[in-house]
């Protein structure tokens, strides 16, 4: 079984339909949402639509909360505010129906996607480092784990200790246990602009970060003609 694994979309229709086009190529059985369908991109709608369409297993994001009522506000930082008063505005009862049934957790035989940790997921602590990670590791009671959440690629692996690498093309081994940040479609912070996603080989135990190119110009466009902050169109230009 392959798996993609993606989150962190963000509203970005150009960014969703490059990394679906791109793993078509990757012989994907099935495709997991680690959330964060909406916020900051000027097409949110459009992406719930997407993943509605394909009956794809999404869980949510504190952006898809914010949508909806569930997460205070206060959470978040001035940008990230209005676009989210913004978002709250276009979607349509139906669309924040479905944003309010996404479960916090899901997964499949020997994995689960959470999208911001296992420790206090609908706090969405951030996992940055081995402090963090370790909290994770302790609530995981299988091998893998994968989230979104920071936008920035990276493995944690636990074994005697906990390490990390920057995440590549990288075999699964069978003593260590893994959390496993596929980094964001539609919002890449790693100084990387092109949309990141990870394919997960459940039979062959590997992984792999993808990096998709696509058309940024007609989304950072699509954000100002919107009336988005200017700054969310100017960071996808750069990844940060
Ligand atoms: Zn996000």
């Amino acid at each position: 079984m392959r798996y993609a694994i993606f989150g962190d979309i963000h509203g970005n229709t150009e960014a969703l339909s490059a990394v679906f086009a791109d793993s078509v190529n990757g012989c994907v059985d099935r495709y997991l949402c680690l959330g964060d369908v909406v916020g900051y991109g000027a097409e949110p709608e459009k992406c719930i639509a997407e993943l509605r369409s394909r009956g794809i297993e999404t869980v949510l994001g504190n952006h898809d909360s914010a949508a909806v009522n569930d997460t205070p506000l206060d959470y978040f930082n001035d940008y990230a505010k209005e676009a989210i008063v913004w978002t709250a505005e276009k979607l349509t009862e139906d669309e924040k129906g479905y944003l309010r049934r996404l479960p916090i957790t899901g997964g499949d035989a020997g994995f689960t996607i959470v999208h911001s940790s296992l420790a206090s997921p609908k706090e969405w602590g951030y996992i940055i480092d081995l402090m963090s990670a370790r909290r994770c590791f302790e609530l995981l009671t299988g091998q893998l784990c994968f989230i979104g959440h920071s936008h920035v690629p990276v493995i944690f692996e636990e074994r005697d200790s906990i390490t990390w690498h920057r995440a590549c093309d990288m075999p699964l081994e069978e003593d260590s246990r893994y959390i496993i940040n596929v980094g964001s479609v539609g919002q890449p912070r790693d100084g990387d602009h092109r949309a990141s996603y990870g394919i997960f080989d459940a039979a062959k135990m590997r992984f792999e970060i993808r990096r998709v190119p696509y058309d940024v110009r007609k989304t950072q466009d699509k954000i100002i003609s919107a009336g988005l902050p200017k700054f969310l169109a100017l960071r996808l230009g750069v990844g940060r």
